[in-house]
């Protein structure tokens, strides 16, 4: 299958997607990456050497995944203008993928919140779209889980590659992120999950047999049973 992950800012993807992504690549699926913004207010540097760096940093981190298209719109300014929609609708026309995977529409930063607007917007019924947890999951309900145990190394150092970021606070985010969501299936500690949303929608009324097998069911009142209880 050919999967498009789009994220609004450079580092987004290693944070709210990778484990996925990852676990779909080992599966054999064709990944495709976007980056929306040029990330040009995420930090001290002068906006051209930011943009720079911080795609150098993308590159690297996304490279086990694939290379990553740079959409190079407005960082903190995406909105209503019909270039942000083209630029994002002649990307997803141009690799008509399967599925695509963008940040949730409640999420905490305005990027987020109007990427995940546009894409939902430009796919239509064409394309099913799926929704990565949002920012310390608020408001997020998830319908789908994955385990990420095994790849969650990896997931590591590709957020660790966004040096400009003072990427540490970003590995805490996601330990604890993907350690409860985990936790949510019942898996002992030292074990990690991402979380995802999708809406059914004509003709997409169920697309998990797309996915990953969700994480392995534990009950916990079971004798001898491993988990978090
Ligand atoms: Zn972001």
């Amino acid at each position: 299958m050919k999967i498009l992950a789009i994220g609004a800012h450079p580092d987004d993807i290693e944070i709210f997607m990778f484990g996925l992504l990852s676990i779909l690549k080992l599966r054999g699926d064709k990944i495709f990456l976007a980056v929306a913004t040029d990330g040009c207010q995420g930090g001290n540097l002068s906006k051209k050497e930011l943009i720079k760096v911080r795609k150098k940093e993308t590159t690297v981190g996304l490279s086990t995944l694939g290379k990553p298209y740079f959409l190079n719109l407005p960082d903190g300014q995406l909105g209503d203008n019909l270039n942000h929609k083209l630029k994002s609708k002649n990307l997803v026309y141009k690799i008509e993928p399967d599925i695509i995977i963008t940040h949730h529409k409640k999420d905490y930063h305005s990027d987020h919140k109007i990427l995940s607007n546009i894409i939902s917007e430009i796919v239509g019924h064409y394309i099913p779209v799926i929704y990565a947890e949002t920012m310390m999951g608020i408001n997020f309900i998830p319908n789908y889980y994955i385990d990420i145990s095994d790849v969650f190394e990896i997931k590591k150092k590709a957020v660790m590659c966004h040096l400009s970021q003072k990427p540490d606070r970003f590995i805490n985010l996601i330990k604890i992120m993907n350690s409860y969501r985990s936790a949510q299936c019942n898996a002992p500690i030292g074990n990690y999950a991402e979380c995802y949303s999708f809406e059914r929608s004509f003709p997409f009324s169920d697309i998990t047999k797309f996915l990953p097998s969700p994480p392995k069911i534990r009950p916990f009142y079971i004798k001898n049973q491993i988990g978090f209880l």
